[in-house]
């Protein structure tokens, strides 16, 4: 669900979304897609990067040290084409209270009558 249907925010990669602590959830459905995309059968993909969530309610990408996520490489995502529907859908299918104090996405107006954003540079988190 889109929260704000005029408008897109586009992401920076300022990266603070990958460092929070907490769960990135992990459906059941994008296990094979990340695997393959690592190179990693899907059992060994689950036994090196991912844990149960907090709440034991299915599975997390695992964390570094740091508390950021284990996929991140600088800026970057390892995993950015396959990344968690979690990740792909902040902000702008789900965000909380003040999110616009911690993430740089950049408001962008949504063209009336097109399903499409005005910036096609558009690189997502
Ligand atoms: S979604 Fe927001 S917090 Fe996450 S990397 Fe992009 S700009 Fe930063
Ligand atoms: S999977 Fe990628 S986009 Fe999602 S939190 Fe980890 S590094 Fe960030």
């Amino acid at each position: 669900m889109v929260l704000e249907p005029n408008i897109h925010y586009v992401c920076q990669r300022c990266t603070a979304c990958c460092k929070w602590p907490g769960d990135v959830r992990l459906e059941s459905e994008e296990i094979g897609s990340i695997a393959s995309f690592l190179g990693l059968t899907e059992q060994a993909f689950l036994d090196q990067y991912t844990r149960l969530r907090t709440n034991r309610q299915g599975l997390s990408l695992i964390e570094k040290p740091s508390h950021e996520c284990i996929m991140l490489d600088g800026n970057a995502c390892r995993i950015h084409p396959v990344k968690p529907a979690q990740c792909a859908g902040f902000p702008n299918k789900w965000n909380f209270p003040g999110w616009r104090q911690v993430c740089e996405a950049i408001p962008v107006p949504v063209k009336r009558g097109e399903d499409e954003i005005s910036n096609p540079e558009e690189q997502p988190s």
